[in-house]
This record gives structure tokens, sequence and C-alpha cells, in this order.
């Protein structure tokens, strides 16, 4: 973050300092987390679900805040001479983001979409930083206030940040562009992911072309071209658009894709581009970063050897070895869009060895959930996998779906809980074999994979 005075901050964020000097000194950050605050930070004790930043304050001083912005009238023992009293920290934090965006001269980029953003973003900046200075969200910092902190990375010398923004409701997209103001927004699609927050796909597809309704006309809405909604979310903004995508309707379009062993190959414009990943479903995540990256004046070549470095978000189809046996980690989360991506990860794998998928539940579906794992079940039995390890309240649905397509029983074990599949997995694997494992946060699928890391 630049430095800025806290003089100004104040005045932004319509706060009252309890002394007066403290307006004399500058911040170098913004801090949310008392365990990370740094030196010079500004700390915000916003008032969570779950904790109340109230409790961390004089913490977060003894860490080397210069100051904590905190609720006026909020219980928090002795009154420190350093903090800053507003109505509501966490429309503070909100009004310093927005302030701090419009000092910025870095070109916005902004990426939401049900599926796809964190590795989209993680594209994006793949592509841009060899050849440009620029930012990207830190880990998964994607709503009220993962945004702000986004923003707050931002320096003076970026020429462009790209930041992942995140609906849980209806207008929160629109409160987050309206922080972020993107010149760039890109929506990586729509499908049923957090059905159970939205109601319907077109609710979904509503509230994330809430980004494209604010671009101004001199942006850019760049769409994934091959998804039912792309027209309709095109037909809400009145920025320049671009499709990306498979299908020949796309304005930016890959052709000739082919997986090996060592990743994923694809044409545009006569070019041959490569990426490191396994997964097909990379390739339009690809195509975003291409038509972003000609924005910015490079060419196909150039975009050839940054995308050539990429590598995938671990917990999203990140590949490593373990052993003798190859695990595909995508266990950060799970929704139907991800799941079929997912078997046909397996699908296409060129190993010899027994292909192995390990589910648990997709969660947060709604009424249609027992269908969707159905579906999901049918589909797993026709994408050429081995053996299916499954687990979760709708594992039954699962299996199901799997043999009503002819999966054999014999190859499905099902059981409540991943602890309780762990043992198996482990003893059916052999070398050569690969194992993908997939579940939404909640089933926390990644414990199969310490499991199976301390047993070799
Ligand atoms: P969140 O809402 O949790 O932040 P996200 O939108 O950032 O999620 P990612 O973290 O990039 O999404 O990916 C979530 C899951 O979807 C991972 O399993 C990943 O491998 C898979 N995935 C990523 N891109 C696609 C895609 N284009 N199509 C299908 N699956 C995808
Ligand atoms: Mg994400």
């Amino acid at each position: 973050m630049d430095r800025v005075s806290l003089n100004q901050v104040i005045q932004i964020i319509q706060g009252t300092p309890v002394l007066p000097d403290l307006v004399t000194t500058e911040i170098e950050g913004i801090s949310i987390d008392s365990r990370t605050t740094a030196a010079g930070d500004l700390f915000f004790a916003i008032q969570g679900k779950r904790l109340d930043g109230h409790q961390f304050a004089t913490e977060a001083l003894r860490r080397g805040a210069q100051a904590c912005v905190v609720n006026r009238g909020a219980e928090i023992g002795r009154y420190s001479q350093r903090f800053i009293t507003v109505d509501n920290v966490n429309e503070a934090l909100q009004l310093f983001a927005r302030w701090y965006r419009s000092q910025q001269q870095a070109t916005m980029i902004g990426v939401t979409g049900s599926v796809g953003k964190t590795t989209t973003r993680n594209m994006i900046h793949t592509a841009l930083s060899p050849y440009l200075k620029g930012t990207q969200s830190p880990a998964n910092y994607n709503n009220e206030f993962g945004v702000p902190l986004s923003v707050a990375q931002i320096e003076s010398v970026h020429e462009y940040a790209v930041l992942e923004l995140a609906a849980s409701r209806v207008g929160e997209i629109r409160d987050l562009a309206q922080i972020t103001q993107p010149e760039i927004g890109v929506i990586t699609g729509i499908g049923p992911s957090h059905l159970e927050r939205f109601g319907t796909l077109n609710q979904t597809a509503n509230a994330k072309g809430e980004l494209f309704e604010q671009l101004t006309a001199q942006g850019l809405a760049v769409v994934n071209g091959d998804d039912p909604f792309a027209e309709f979310l095109i037909s809400k903004t009145s920025a320049r658009t671009l499709k990306v995508g498979l299908g020949e309707q796309n304005d930016l379009q890959a052709v000739s894709i082919r997986q090996t062993d060592d990743g994923i190959w694809f044409q545009f414009e006569s070019t041959e581009f490569f990426i490191p990943v396994q997964g097909k479903h990379f390739v339009s995540a690809a195509l975003v970063a291409i038509a972003i990256g000609k924005e910015f004046g490079l060419s196909n070549q150039d975009l050839v050897e940054s995308l050539g470095q990429f590598s995938s978000v671990p917990g999203r189809c990140h590949v490593g070895l373990v052993g003798n046996w190859t695990i595909i980690d995508d266990s950060y989360n799970a929704s139907p869009v991800s799941m079929r991506a997912a078997c046909q990860v397996l699908k296409d794998w060129a190993g010899l060895g027994k292909r192995v998928l390990v589910m648990g539940d997709m969660l947060e579906l709604g009424a249609e959930s027992n269908r969707y794992h159905q579906e999901i079940g049918e589909l797993i039995a026709t994408s050429g996998i081995d053996l299916l390890f499954v687990c979760g309240k709708q594992a039954g649905a699962v299996v199901q779906g799997a043999v009503s397509a002819n999966l054999s029983r014999d190859r499905i074990v099902q059981a409540p809980d991943v602890t309780e599949l762990q043992s198996n997995v482990a003893s059916c694997l052999e070398a050569g074999d690969v194992v993908l494992v997939k579940g939404s946060r909640g089933m926390r699928m990644e414990r199969l994979i310490s499991f199976l890391n301390q047993q070799v």
C-alpha cells in the first residue's frame, strides 16, 4: 500500500481521533486480523459473524498498529489514545477502500462468476506479470472484507490489479464493483454454486451480471461465450464486449485442444499455446487472460511464454506425486460445474494405472441437491473411472446415479465421512494410479490427502 496520512484517512472515514496528535502520522497498510497486523498498519476492528475485532484492538496496537478504528461506544475496556471512533467500522473499511482505489492509476480488472474466479484471476496475473507491474487479490479475498484488503495492496507503481469479487447475496457484486470501479470486468460463467443463497440460475446470473452493469462505456466486459447466459450478461453492459471460449460464436476461440501427460495444448489464431495443468476447463481461463493481455498490447508470443509458466492453485485441480501415486487435489470446493470438469480430467487422463475418484458432497445446492448428485453419479459411470469412493449425506444419490448408468457396485465404496474411507483408498492404490479428490469446502476432503502423504 502507498503511505497515506492518517489525517486524510480520518476525514475519509468520518472518524474522531481520541487524541488529536495522532493525525500527524502516516499509515503503511491496513489490517483486520491482529495475528498478522504489521507495524504501521491501521487496524479496523471489524464485527464479523463469529468474532468481534474490538476484542483484538489492544493486541493490534501491541503489534505495532499506528491506530485502531473502533465503533463509538464499543465495550473494549480502557480506551487507548490511539483509537479512532466511527459510527460503523465495517462501513469505514469500505469508505477507505473506495477512496484509496480512486487515488490509484492501475487498470482495475474485476473477476466474478460461479466457478473459476481464483483460477482465472491467477491466469490473468500469470499472463501479465512478466511484462507489467501489477498485483492480484491475495488468497481467496473476495468479499466485503477481502476486497478492501486486496485494494489496499495496490500501489502507485502498479499498472494493473486483478481482483476477485464474490457474491453471497444479490447486490453484493454491485457494492464491490462500486468500491473497485473496474475498467475490465470478467464473468467466468453461471452455474449452480451456492444455489441456496440465490434460488435459481437466473437470479445467480442477475447477481453476477451486476459487475457488467457497473462498467462504463469505455470499459471492457469479457465473458465465457460458451455459457448459456453469455448473451444475457452481455445485454447488461454498455461496455465493449468480448466472448471467449471453444465455440464458433466466440470473438476469441481456442481450437485443437488436447491433453497430454505434461499439460493442455490449444491453438489460438494459429499460435500453439501450452499450459502445464490437467483439465480442459483451464482453456477458457487462458482465453480470458489472452483477451486481457492483448488489451495491454501483448503479442501472442508474449502470452505463450507467460502462460507457459502457469501453475495451478493448491486445491484447484492441482497435480502432485505422493510416492508412486498421482494425486489431483481438487479438494478446495465442489459444485456440479467443477465436478463435471473433474470427471473430464479423469476421462482425459493419459496414464495407464487405475483412475480413482474420491468425492464428497456438493453442498448448498438447495431443493435440487439430490438430482444434481444423481446426475454426477451417471456422469462418473461414463467417465472411465475404475473406482469410486463416495462420502457425505448425498453419497446414496451419487451411487444410485452411478449404478443406474452401469457402474458395477463392486467398484463403489460408500461411507458417511472421508476419514472412514481413507484406509480403504490407500489399500486399493498401486503404483501408477491416479486419485482425484474433490468435495465442497465443508467436507474437508483434504484430510484424505494428508492421510495418503503419511502412507509413503
Ligand atoms: P470460490 O467461490 O470458492 O472463491 P472460485 O470461483 O474462486 O471459488 P476456483 O477456486 O478457481 O473458483 O475453482 C473452484 C473449483 O472449480 C476448483 O475445483 C477448480 O478446479 C474448478 N474450476 C476452476 N475453473 C473451472 C472451470 N472453468 N470449469 C469448471 N471447473 C473449474
Ligand atoms: Mg475463489
